[in-house]
C-alpha cells in the first residue's frame, strides 16, 4: 500500500525574541504524517507542542525550514493561496477552542457554511458526529452556558464539520472526564481508519496512547520517536 503524505516538516527551526531573550523553541524539527494514521505528540507544559502545530497548519511561520501540506509548500503560495489550502484541507482544533461568543452552537456550523460552503458534512452526518460527541442537546446554546469539555467538544465538531482530509489537534481531551477521552480518541482514530484522514494530536494527555499508530515525543524542541506498546 501506498502511503499518501499529506505533511512534511523538514529541518524546522523556531525562535522567538533576540539577543538575551530569544528563546528557541524547535530544533531542526522533522516530522512526515500519512493519511490513514493517527499521530500522538507528546510533551509537558512548554515544550513547544502549540508552536510545532500552528507552523504545521501554516498559523505561524518556521525560522526555517520547510513545511508541505498536501503536496504544496506552504512558502511557496501567496496568502489568499495559503488561507484556501487551510480552509479546504485542515480541521483545527485549537487550545483556546475558538468558538464565537454571540453564535449558538448551531450557528457556529452555520458560519462554517457561510464561509465554505460546499464539500462539508451533510445534516445527517453532523447529527450523528454530534451525537457521537454527546452534545446534539446542547445546538440552541451559546458557548457560555456550557461547561469546558461540551465547549471542548463542540470545538472538535467545528473542526470535524468541514470533512478535512487533515486535522490538527491541541490539547483536544484537556477539559474531559475519563468517559468522554475514550470517545473522543476513538473518534479520531475512526477518521484516521475509516475514512484515511491524517490526525495529528499534540497533548501530554497519556490516556489517548492507546488509539495512536505513532507516537513521538517532544523534548528540548526535538522530536523523538517511542516506542507503541498498546
Ligand atoms: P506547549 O504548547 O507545549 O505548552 P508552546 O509551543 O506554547 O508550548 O510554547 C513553547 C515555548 O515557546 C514556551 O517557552 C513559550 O513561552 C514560548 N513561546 C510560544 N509562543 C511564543 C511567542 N509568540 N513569543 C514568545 N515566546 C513564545
Ligand atoms: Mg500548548
Amino acid at each position: 500500500m501506498t502511503t499518501k503524505k499529506l505533511l512534511e516538516m523538514q529541518q524546522i527551526n523556531k525562535s522567538f525574541g533576540n539577543g538575551l531573550s530569544k528563546v528557541h523553541v524547535l530544533h531542526n524539527l522533522n516530522f512526515t504524517a500519512a493519511a490513514g494514521q493517527l499521530n500522538l505528540i507528546l510533551g509537558p507544559s512548554g515544550s513547544g507542542k502549540s508552536t510545532f502545530l500552528t507552523i504545521a497548519g501554516g498559523l505561524q511561520s518556521p525560522s526555517s525550514g520547510q513545511v508541505k501540506l498536501a503536496g504544496q509548500v506552504l512558502t511557496e503560495l501567496s496568502a489568499k493561496q495559503r488561507d484556501s489550502l487551510r480552509l479546504n484541507q485542515i480541521g483545527f482544533v485549537l487550545q483556546s477552542y475558538n468558538l464565537l461568543p454571540y453564535l449558538k452552537v448551531s450557528d457556529q456550523f452555520a458560519l462554517v457554511d457561510r464561509i465554505k460552503p460546499a464539500n462539508n458534512l451533510s445534516p445527517t452526518e453532523l447529527a450523528s458526529l454530534l451525537d457521537e460527541l454527546g452534545i446534539a442537546e446542547l445546538i440552541d446554546k451559546y458557548p457560555a452556558e456550557l461547561s469546558g469539555g461540551q465547549n471542548q467538544r463542540v470545538a472538535i465538531a467545528r473542526a470535524l464539520y468541514p470533512n478535512p482530509p487533515i486535522i490538527l489537534a491541541d490539547e483536544p481531551t484537556a477539559a474531559l472526564d475519563s468517559q468522554r477521552v475514550e470517545q473522543v480518541g476513538q473518534l479520531f482514530a475512526d477518521l484516521a481508519h475509516t475514512e484515511q484522514k491524517a490526525v495529528i494530536i499534540v497533548t501530554h494527555d497519556l490516556r489517548l496512547k492507546r488509539f495512536a499508530d505513532q507516537i513521538n515525543e517532544i523534548k528540548d524542541g526535538q522530536l523523538l520517536p517511542t516506542v507503541i506498546n498498546h
